[in-house]
């Protein structure tokens, strides 16, 4: 069972794998390029995110450098404060300087006020006259030693502006010409600007050139630098000598008009696109994850019902081809092996029938659901038997098996062996042992046939030869068989045809007598056919094709109302009918034949139902009910070709057997010169003592008879004593009290 599991599930556990792998593959590939869409985003998002930052890095440079152009000049602005005044013209001019109204006005002041961090103011003759460092007034020697020369071109330029009279540009807030340049001063990185002292009101007349000179210096590294970064908010600016080493610094080169380099202002730059992804990220991130969630899931989800999909449908496929009992191929997927099979070029192959051999009497004995598991154990064996064939299950106990092969006779010889073989054992079913044949056909291709369907009929035909030649054989398909099967099917329809009509059927009757005292006790109803073209026609010959075909119950039926009536017409004596194991199967059989005895009015007791050994023995409920019923009506039981069932006498034990027949074949053993059977004395001692009594048939020699007689056999029948004769012929002789001796 496990295996016939195993073969079921085996090729769709093979078509699943694939169909998983196929669909692992497309997840695969699915999942794949969702990542790499993912990734292209994020891609896109992280290269427009530095696009925005290159863009916010310049803007601010830009911005930056602007800033700084500005707070150059509010220096310069600053100056005018205090440098376009008649009173700081007047205190310049005045003989002795107060130097106090100088620190208020021009000096500390812008110290104090504006954040200037060094004022140097000189004369005409740019001696310097005025000096303050970092919000203290500080001697102008010692400062003018230290100062250096940066102011001193500034100076310059501005004397040179103001001889030539530059113009002060009306529309800006600038009253005076200036000089500003940027330097270095007492280490200091700083802008430097020079104004000239001028008088406001335009009273105080000052030779252009000669003009008192007020320079201011702001340092560029100190509170400036601070300021500016509170101001626009830049984090982390500062000035610096060399350029900012961490790679994510900005800068801005600060240049002296001659383009010397002196140092750099740099700052952390703001970046709106890291910042944005900053914040973004971890949301993007999550939803990139919960769509890819998503998708995964969705696509386990189609996975899952395609799988599922294509398992129904391949369940579906394997159900329409296959038997659901056996899982073996059924007859459409057997038609489409061979005819692909045959489609081929010069195709090889053997087409073996099998059909199990009275598997009816399994169904009919042990009940239908151990024929079925006959049927699985069976499969289960042509399975193993033929792996690599097409091995099909083609009616209830017919199966085909499709055997490639080059040499396709000697291989199907070699199968069928085995197969006979492996029948050869009882076949265990888990609830009991059953022992049982089968005949098998076998057709070859191309030499019996290459169309699928004559192969099939030659197949089936060499199976019914193999059945016709004694079952549990094989027959490879020979040109005769099909005439002998075709002589069957005519027989069938002849028969059919004289029941109908009642033509060339009749019943003759064998006598038998009491073995003591040679009266004739009765006689045996024997059916004959004459054909109208076959003549005499054996019983032998139609019986079993009656059987077979479902005519024997009518038949017998008909035998028995004429027996019955022959007997009715005698004075005295019994009449036997032989029964067939069909009828003895049907419940209804005591009922009908105690309705013809009633018909007729014949007494029970004065017939004897013959019943084969072998079929009592296979007996099953019904049969035995019908035994039972007979027997209690008076009927009496004879068990017909005794010793060929191996039955023993203890079988017989609680049924209402009342004679045994013992078989011909064993009275033919009684030989002249050879003495006696101990078979069948045993026999007939053994009858005796279980209150049974017997007939000997068959009887043909007198030697038969003497010992017959001998050891105590209760009856005789045999061609010594008489052969069959007409109902009428036994009244006569019953009528006239005849004995065998006188006949
Ligand atoms: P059976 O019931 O054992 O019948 C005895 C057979 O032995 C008969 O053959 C009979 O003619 C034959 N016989 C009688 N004496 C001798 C003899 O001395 N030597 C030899 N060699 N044979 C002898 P038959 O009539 O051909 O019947 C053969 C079998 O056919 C019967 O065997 C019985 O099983 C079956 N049969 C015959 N008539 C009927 C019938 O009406 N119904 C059924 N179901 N079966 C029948
Ligand atoms: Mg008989
Ligand atoms: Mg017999």
């Amino acid at each position: 069972m496990v295996l016939i599991q195993r073969l079921r599930w085996g090729s769709i556990f093979t078509v699943r794998e694939e169909r998983e792998a196929f669909a692992s593959q497309i997840i695969a590939w699915s999942l794949l390029i969702v990542l790499v869409m993912a990734t292209l985003l994020a891609a896109f998002i992280w290269v427009a995110a530095r696009k925005a930052d290159e863009l916010a890095i310049d803007r601010q440079q830009h911005l930056i450098a602007i800033v700084l152009e500005q707070n150059f000049r509010s220096v310069a602005q600053d100056q005018e404060s205090s440098t376009v005044w008649d009173d700081s013209v007047k205190q310049m001019r005045a003989r002795a300087r107060d130097l106090q109204w100088m620190d208020d006005n021009l000096g500390i002041w812008f110290h104090t006020y504006f954040g200037h961090d060094e004022i140097l103011i000189v004369d005409g003759n740019d001696n310097p006259i005025y000096a303050m460092r970092e919000g203290k007034r500080i001697q102008v020697e010692s400062y003018a030693r230290g100062f250096g020369t940066a102011a001193t071109p500034l100076i310059a330029e501005l004397r040179s502006k103001m001889r030539r009279g530059v113009p002060v540009r009306r529309a800006s807030s600038i009253l005076t010409p200036g000089a500003i340049d940027l330097g270095m001063v007492h280490g200091h990185p700083a802008i430097v600007s020079v104004k000239p002292i001028v008088s406001d009101s335009g009273e105080i007349r000052q030779r252009p050139g000669a003009e008192y000179v007020h320079v201011s210096i702001r340092y560029l590294d100190g509170t400036f630098v601070a300021d500016l970064a509170r101001r626009y908010q830049l984090a982390g600016g500062q000035f610096s000598a060399t350029p900012p080493v961490e790679s994510d610094a900005s800068s801005v080169p600060l240049r002296t008009r001659s383009g010397r380099t002196i140092g750099y202002f740099s700052w952390d730059p703001f970046r709106p696109g890291t910042a944005m992804l900053g914040q973004l990220a971890p949301a993007l991130v999550g939803a990139l994850l919960l769509v890819f969630g998503i998708v995964a899931w969705l696509l386990y989800r189609i996975r899952r019902s395609t799988i599922l999909l294509g398992d129904a449908r391949t369940q579906a496929q394997h159900l329409a081809d296959h038997d659901a009992l056996t899982s073996l191929a059924n007859r459409a997927l057997f038609d489409k092996e061979l005819n692909r099979r045959l489609a081929e070029p010069s195709p090889k192959l053997a087409l073996l029938y099998v059909d199990l051999d009275h598997f009816k009497n399994v169904n009919d004995h042990l009940g239908h659901p151990t024929g079925d598991l006959l049927i699985v154990a069976l499969s289960r064996i042509l399975a193993e038997l033929a792996p690599a064939d097409v091995v099909a299950r083609v009616g209830g106990d017919e199966f085909a098996i499709i055997h490639m092969a080059a040499d396709a006779v000697a291989s199907a010889e070699k199968l069928c062996r085995k197969i006979h073989r492996a029948l050869a054992r009882p076949i265990d079913l888990g609830q009991g042992e059953v022992l049982i044949g089968a005949s098998i056909g076998i057709a070859i291709a191309p030499t019996d046939a290459t169309d699928p369907v004559d192969l099939v009929r030659k197949a089936d035909i060499a199976m019914y030869d193999a059945k016709l030649s004694g079952r549990r054989r094989h027959s490879f398909y020979a040109e005769p068989m099909g005439r002998r099967i075709r002589e069957r099917g005519e027989i069938e329809t002849d028969l059919r045809d004289a029941m109908r009509t009642g033509k060339g059927l009749s019943v003759v009757y064998q006598p038998y007598f009491e073995a003591r005292s040679g009266a004739m006790v009765g006689a045996e109803a024997l059916i004959r056919w004459h054909h109208p073209t076959r003549g005499i026609t054996l019983p032998e010959q139609f019986i079993p094709i009656a059987e077979e075909c479902g005519l024997i119950e009518t038949l017998n039926e008909w035998v028995l109302e004429q027996a019955c009536v022959a007997a009715a017409r005698w004075p005295s004596g019994t009449v036997s009918v032989n029964l067939s194991p069909v009828q003895l199967r049907n419940p209804s059989l005591a009922e009908r034949v105690f309705a013809i005895l009633k018909r007729i009015r014949l007494n029970p007791d004065r017939l004897v139902l013959e019943i084969p050994e072998a079929s009592f023995l296979q007996s099953n409920r019904a049969a035995r009910s019908n035994l039972g019923w007979l027997s209690d009506i008076g009927v009496q039981i004879a068990l017909d070709d005794f010793g060929t069932g191996y039955s023993s006498f203890k079988q017989m034990d609680g049924f209402e057997v009342d004679h045994i027949k013992i078989d011909q074949s064993f009275i033919a053993m009684i030989q002249f010169g050879h003495g006696g059977s101990p078979v069948i004395k045993a026999i007939v001692d053994l009858a005796r003592s279980s209150g049974l009594q017997t007939t000997a048939e068959g009887v043909e020699t007198e030697q038969q008879r003497l010992y017959l007689a001998s050891i105590g056999c209760d009856m005789l029948q045999g061609s010594l004593l008489c052969g069959p004769l007409s109902a009428a012929d036994i009244s006569a002789r019953f009528h006239a009290g005849s004995d065998p001796q006188t006949s």
